[in-house]
């Protein structure tokens, strides 16, 4: 059996090694259109690599996966993450939880993964064709695939083929997949910050705010988390999350719709005019800017303060029914522009790709093109940060090559 696999990421190395471990025989050839390999993995995590997560915090999967978790349900049960953590750890690769359930290489490196993906997919005789940039692949009269390059390179004729060639923000890039008959969700990019034009916010760059609540005004995209406040904008895990949420809504809209932040987390006005009510009884004599609720920090509360109109010389007592109500709403639902992408590049991964459509749940073969299986980002699956999106690449990877090697017994 040849086996033609087109992407040298994470997807289309674990896969290579999957099927080189099942079926020895199998003649496994990776094609890259660049001149290195696994080159999101080198720079994945910050250079760390957070290749998985310990899933502990996982309440529901479609909180993580926003696209396609029903489907990883099914195929995090043939190859999950802690299959994941022990294939790692027994290839040579100590691994570590950190608190926040990330998992990353003891090393803190990502060249361990790296090297031990290479090392193994060598060992196997997994080959690797770099400067191979596919063009098409088309169904022979014989019913093999050949893949076909750009440039000099000639064709490669191959009994299964396999498509890891990760996102892309840019659709023609799948052209060749649509004139297969793939149906196609139209790319567009997740993980990334929001731009905000507020001189007072951005002035208060580097506060850090934990367990806040933000969302799209009028939608039900919501994510809690930390957040950061930069100079152009807001960042940080529940911003990083939400533009996950609402990735395609933020595509149609341009990048630009109004972000409601609720700086006391996930309580509601009502249960904040209660607290509110509670400290102007509770500190009646002190003044508003020497009480903050919530831990919020002194830098934050007073511009709080200064959003409310309130001076924070006031006392507690002075407030009144209708500056407490306003403080609440504040507090709650403080309203900023998000008036684009942050350009810092910073995670960013694609959303849409090949519709799951279009492949078999089963073993992710295509349902148009026999023999022709998919993996990874190229998929319409796509995760919050946190080794998410790894571990759909290994897991999805497995999968696929269960399916590749079904016959090769
Ligand atoms: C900066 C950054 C940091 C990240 N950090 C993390 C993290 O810490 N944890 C996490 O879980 N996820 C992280 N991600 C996301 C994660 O890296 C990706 O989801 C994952 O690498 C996808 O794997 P893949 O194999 O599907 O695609 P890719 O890794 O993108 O690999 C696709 C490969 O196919 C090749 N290719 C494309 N088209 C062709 C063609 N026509 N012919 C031949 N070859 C082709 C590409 O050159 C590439 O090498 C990060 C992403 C970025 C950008």
């Amino acid at each position: 059996m040849k086996v033609g696999i087109i992407g040298a990421g994470a997807a289309g190395f674990f896969m290579a090694i999957q099927v080189k471990t099942r079926c020895p025989k199998a003649e496994v050839t990776i094609y890259e259109k660049s001149s290195s390999v696994l080159a999101k993995v080198r720079v994945s995590g910050g250079g760390r690599c957070n290749l998985t997560n310990s899933f502990a915090e996982v309440v529901d999967l479609s909180h993580v996966y926003p696209r396609g978790h029903r489907q990883m349900k099914r195929w995090l049960s043939e190859f999950s993450h802690t299959d994941a953590f022990d294939w790692f750890e027994s290839h040579g690769v100590a691994l570590v939880t950190q608190e926040d359930q990330c998992v990353f290489p003891k090393v803190q490196d990502s060249a361990a993964v790296i090297n031990c993906l290479t090392d193994h997919a060598r060992r196997l005789g997994v080959k690797v064709c770099l400067k191979h940039a596919v063009q098409c692949v088309v169904r022979t009269e014989t019913d093999q695939l050949q893949i076909q390059f750009q440039g000099q390179q000639p064709a490669a004729l191959c009994d299964k083929v396999a498509v890891t060639i990760g996102g892309t923000p840019r659709s023609e890039a799948h052209d060749w997949l649509s004139a297969l008959g793939h149906r196609m969700e139209s790319p567009c990019p997740s993980l990334y910050t929001f731009a905000i034009k507020h001189s007072a916010l951005n002035n208060l760059m580097g506060i850090v705010v934990d367990a806040v609540q933000v969302g799209i005004a009028g939608t039900k995209f919501r994510a809690e988390g930390t957040l950061l406040i930069t100079h152009w904008g807001v960042s940080g895990p529940a911003v990083l999350r939400l533009s996950s949420y609402a990735a395609r809504h933020l595509s149609d809209q341009g990048f630009r719709a109004p972000l409601v932040v609720s700086w006391a987390g996930d309580r509601t006005t009502e249960e904040v005019v209660e607290t509110l009510q509670y400290l102007s009884v509770e500190h009646a004599r002190k003044q508003l800017g020497s009480i903050r609720p919530y831990g919020l920090q002194a830098r934050l509360w007073q511009y709080l303060l200064q959003r409310a109109e309130l001076p924070d010389t006031r006392t507690w007592a002075e407030l009144g029914k209708k500056a407490l109500n306003k403080l609440a709403t504040i507090l709650t639902a403080d309203t900023y522009e998000i008036e684009g992408k942050g350009t810092w590049k910073e995670e960013f991964v694609t959303c849409g790709g090949v519709s799951l459509k279009s492949v078999s749940t089963k073993t992710l073969e295509s349902k148009c093109c026999p023999g022709l299986y998919f993996a990874g980002e190229v998929l319409d699956v796509d995760a919050v940060t946190g080794g998410f999106n790894l571990q759909a690449a290994w897991t999805m990877a497995y999968v696929a090559a269960q399916g590749i090697c079904r016959d090769c017994e």
